[in-house]
């Protein structure tokens, strides 16, 4: 380790208190910059080291550093991990009592506190702004600052408000920080927080321990068993579903199989919410089972996987979603289940919702680009990334490069898919939907298709070389080509202007095959965390230890310790203070409050 003495102030920040030994990515730029006094508008993926970015430089102005966050659930765990690494942090929100928001005022006008988290709203009080008046501020921070957007999924009008911190206190920096950020939402954010003379600070999307998979859906709540059982035994995760009843059914169907999960979603009452978040933050190896109100500013490290059962409405929700796992950098699944009933219903929930026409378009293209990467018969990073601006090569950590589909020439398939719609949309009497078609195509004489005379086209049977799965398959790549369109309540599928090119043989398609039974038998690479043989006791250890600790004092372990961090103490076994002052994660406060306790759960 390099010598205090030499180190810039940011840098000895970061050592003393936060116990790390170096700066990631761009943060020192980003640090230096705003504790320069500058204003910073920052894109970093989940996990890259954010907070850092404004909780250095507050501590390294003069004055408190005023962060707006929109998660007041949060609030609480937020300041207890500064608390214990040392930093004097404080938050007001609506959730407090007079007397605890009085104490925090108080002392942040006498200058008592280095960083104060507050809600936007909080900021349409006058009284709120004569109390910053009041005290020094350091720095305003605007996390989650995509919420700003209209373009993204998580717009909350307070944000808007946030334009005139600048009006009012045109000396202090401001730096906006989000993890969300294609051009579009990237654009709008400078636009709408009036951060004209922002630097602006753009890392790499790419989450690189994060495994991307994506299966055809068969039977969702057995397939994740299997994810669960095989590969993420003991792991807290996140199961995201779209409906409040698939949420409840799904967490009672794991905990039915031995697997602790809660649901959590906008229908349980409040208690009931927040005591699931607590458990899930607090506990070990929890699953949490939820809708996507659950989520955002959850910052535990060692989230394993994210699974969804339904698919998402945005490659941005998806970004955002999956992002909560492996923040603390070790290997995590992101696993999707995804079928054609989701685009149908999707379809219609657009169809159905409120909003005007611009509204609509855009959930329009959202879902088509969520669509298109679904499908992709290419490395799902780089289209994910694509997605974001950014290019890169084939990652090897995803299901298509550790598992390459193979492509087949589907034109054929196609020009019989479609020509069965054009005969049915040609009769005009009835809508139908994938099921009816599909069934003509195998030559099923079900009681619909003989109800119907669909036995007599002349498309009746010619698809029997592909199954009923296969079909399904090839419907999905057509809606994600944009070759055929879902419309109306039953899902009827219609062709589109793009068809008719298909049908006019004028164009090939490619289809990726279906590797459902294949990917079954043989799972991709685990996502495991590597750690040699003989540290594993040792670190169930320190887990037992930290748990202990952690539920004596009321906060989630990680706020304790990192599993990283307890990882690396049992990989390296630290025999004095000194030796474990040098772990990644080990701060001065740290180290003099739980040291010695380390020490003696290490001599056991
Ligand atoms: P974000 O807010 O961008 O999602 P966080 O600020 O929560 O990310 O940081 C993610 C994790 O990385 C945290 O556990 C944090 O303590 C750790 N971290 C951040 N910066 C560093 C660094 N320079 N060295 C080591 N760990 C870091
Ligand atoms: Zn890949």
């Amino acid at each position: 380790m390099a010598s205090l003495e030499t180190a810039s102030p940011a840098l000895e920040v970061l050592r003393r208190v936060f116990g790390y030994d170096s700066f990631r990515g761009e943060q020192e730029a980003i640090i230096e910059h705003v504790a320069g006094g500058g204003d910073a508008l920052v894109l970093m993926p989940t996990g890259g080291g954010k907070s850092l970015c404004y909780q250095i430089p507050a501590l390294v102005r003069p004055g408190v550093g005023v962060v707006i966050s929109p998660l007041i659930a949060l609030m609480q765990d937020q300041v207890d991990a500064l608390n214990a690494l040392g930093v004097r942090a404080g938050f007001l929100n609506s959730s407090q009592d007079f007397e605890e928001r009085r104490l925090t005022e108080a002392m942040y006008q006498a200058g008592e506190l280095d960083l104060l988290y507050l809600a936007p709203e909080r900021l349409r009080v006058p009284a709120t702004l004569e109390l910053l008046d009041r005290g020094r501020i350091a720095l305003f921070a605007i996390d989650e600052a995509h919420c700003v957007a209209q373009w993204g999924h998580d717009f909350r009008p307070d944000y808007l408000g946030l334009s005139d911190l600048h009006e009012r206190w045109p000396q202090v920096p401001r730096i906006a920080l989000t993890a969300t950020a294609t051009q579009a939402t990237h654009a709008e954010i400078a636009t709408r927080l009036k951060l004209d003379e922002a630097r602006h600070f753009v890392a790499s999307f790419d989450r690189p321990n994060i495994q991307y998979r994506i299966v055809p859906k068969a039977d969702p709540k057995r397939q994740l068993l299997d994810l669960l059982r095989t590969e993420h035994d003991g792991d807290a995760g996140i199961v995201y579903c779209l409906s409040r009843s698939s949420v409840e059914k799904t967490a009672e169907f794991l905990v039915a199989n031995g697997i602790d999960a809660v649901p959590y979603h906008a229908g349980l009452d409040a208690r009931t919410r927040a005591q699931n978040q607590a458990r899930f933050l607090r506990e070990d190896g929890l699953i949490v089972v939820a809708t996507i109100a659950f989520g955002m500013g959850i910052d535990k490290p060692d989230v394993r996987f994210v699974a969804h059962l339904d698919l998402p409405k945005s490659v941005e929700g998806y970004y955002q979603e999956t992002g909560r796992a492996g923040r603390d950098g070790l290997p995590s699944t992101a696993w999707l289940a995804y079928g054609l009933q989701d685009v149908v219903q999707q379809r219609k929930l657009i169809d159905t919702s409120e909003g005007d026409d611009a509204h609509r378009r855009r959930q329009s293209q959202h879902l088509d680009a969520m669509l298109a990467l679904c499908e992709t018969v290419e490395c799902r990073r780089v289209q994910l990334l694509a997605y974001f601006g950014q290019e890169s090569t084939p990652c090897g950590n995803c299901d298509t490069c550790l598992n390459p589909p193979e492509s087949w020439d589907g034109t054929i398939a196609a020009q019989k898919l479609l020509s069965t719609i054009y005969r049915l949309q040609r009769e005009r009497r009835q809508k139908f939907g994938a099921g009816q078609l599909i069934d003509i195509l195998l030559g099923r004489k079900t009681a619909k298709v003989i109800q119907h005379d669909h036995d007599t086209l002349t498309v009746f049977g010619i698809g029997e070389e592909l199954t009923e799965s296969g079909w399904r398959g090839v419907v999905r790549q057509l809606l994600a080509q944009g070759l055929v369109a879902v419309e109306g309540d039953y899902g009827t599928l219609v062709l589109t202007d793009a068809s008719a090119s298909v049908l006019r043989k004028e164009r090939t398609v490619l289809m990726r095959r279906e590797q459902a039974t294949k990917a079954a038998s043989k799972p991709a690479k685990k996502a495991a965390v590597e750690m040699p043989e003989e540290a594993a006791p040792v670190f169930e250890r320190l887990r037992a230890w930290r748990a202990a600790t952690a539920k004596e004092q009321g906060v989630p372990a990680y706020v304790i310790f990192h599993d990283a961090t307890l990882r690396e103490i049992a990989t390296s076994s630290p025999g004095t203070l000194a030796e474990l002052g040098r772990v990644n994660g080990v701060g001065e406060n740290k180290l003099a409050k739980y040291g010695q306790q380390v020490l003696d759960t290490l001599a056991e």
